[in-house]
């Protein structure tokens, strides 16, 4: 019989691309998504849109206890994968209510339900190098204490303790991924990587004439979502269950970032990114880059696609769906 793996925010960048490698690898994939993305599927589930009828969705709110119990209860997994959260670093009052909770109870329901209806279930919970946050050393690895710095990195920092939690006392295979930033086309246009990737494009076809940016000195730790989605494949194929960081290893700033993207595409990025007060943040003294040595180690895990070759990925397809060519 068939694996059965669970996917909570499948409909999400790294939703998609791990719904895609257990299916190549002959699992039964479910996946839960909001009720309202199945009102426009072609719009709202447009990562999946092509695996539509090879995946099972089940439209549930990670909010509702009675909604995640039937689930599980329902699908009764075999590796659960439990990527939903609200996934921006945001300091308003109102986003932090909604942070906590939809993130601590959506991870504390998922967890608590599984233990009692599929305690033999693998359960990974995808943290974030947001637990690092005002780290002091760099690179970071499963030893550096957490200094969470958003409410976004103290739900990352709960979410671990309580996977820690179940897996010590309640004896579950349940293990953490600290993910740093990983990226790809199909990354939100919020995020700077695609920000920039689109923002190049649109100037490169006319669309726009400058792309207005924060802080071009800030670094961070990106690496090639599809890439991520297998390491987490990877850390419920063990014969224990353990927490690892998950990272390229390697710091680039926006700059460089934007300096890639524009060359890409014969510009030059000097001519066209304005500063713009509305997107600056103070760059972090000690940058969030992770040493992803335990991975590489146990897991056999390694990144396969370069900085470079992403930034490139992106642009391409950037380029080609402002031309209608995709
Ligand atoms: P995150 O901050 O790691 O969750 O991811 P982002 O992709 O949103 O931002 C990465 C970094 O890019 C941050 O340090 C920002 O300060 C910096 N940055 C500089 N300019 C911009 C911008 O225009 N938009 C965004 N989102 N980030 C910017």
């Amino acid at each position: 019989m068939a694996q059965k793996a669970l996917i909570t925010g499948i409909s999400g960048q790294d939703g998609s691309y791990l719904a895609e490698l257990l299916l190549s690898k002959n699992y039964e994939v479910h996946g839960t998504v909001l009720r309202t993305e199945l009102d426009d599927p072609r719009r709202s589930l447009w990562r999946i849109y092509s695996i539509l009828d090879q995946v099972t969705l089940h439209p549930v709110s990670i909010e509702s206890f009675p909604s995640i119990f039937r689930l599980i209860e329902r699908v009764q997994p075999d590796e659960c994968y439990h990527l939903a959260a609200l996934s921006f670093v945001s300091y308003s009052l109102d986003d932090e209510f909604a942070i906590f909770n939809t993130n601590l109870n959506g991870t504390h329901y998922m967890i608590s339900t599984l233990k009692e209806l599929a305690p033999r279930c693998r359960f990974l919970f995808a943290a974030s190098a947001e637990v690092f946050g005002l780290a002091q050393t760099s690179p970071q690895n499963e030893q550096t204490p957490f200094h969470p710095r958003s409410p976004y990195g103290i739900t990352k920092v709960a979410g671990y303790h309580l996977t820690n939690y179940y897996r010590e006392n309640h004896k579950l295979y349940a293990c953490s991924a600290i993910l740093y930033n990983h990226e790809s086309p199909r990354r939100g246009y919020e995020f700077v990587t695609r920000k920039i990737t689109r923002g190049a494009a649109q100037i490169k076809l006319g669309l726009i004439k400058t792309l207005p940016m924060g802080n071009l000195d800030a670094i961070r730790d990106w690496g090639f979502a599809g890439d991520y989605v297998e390491a987490e494949w990877r850390m419920l194929q063990q014969e224990q269950p353990k927490d690892y960081v998950i990272a390229s290893g390697q710091g680039h700033s926006v700059r460089e970032l934007c300096e890639l993207a524009f060359s890409q595409l014969g510009l030059d990025y000097h001519d066209y990114v304005v500063f713009d007060q509305r997107f600056y943040k103070p760059a972090e003294t000690i940058p969030l880059v992770g040493d992803a040595t335990r991975a590489h180690q146990e897991l056999g895990w390694s990144p396969k696609v370069s900085f470079e070759e992403m930034v490139k990925m992106m642009v391409d397809v950037d380029l080609a769906e402002l031309q209608g060519r995709s």
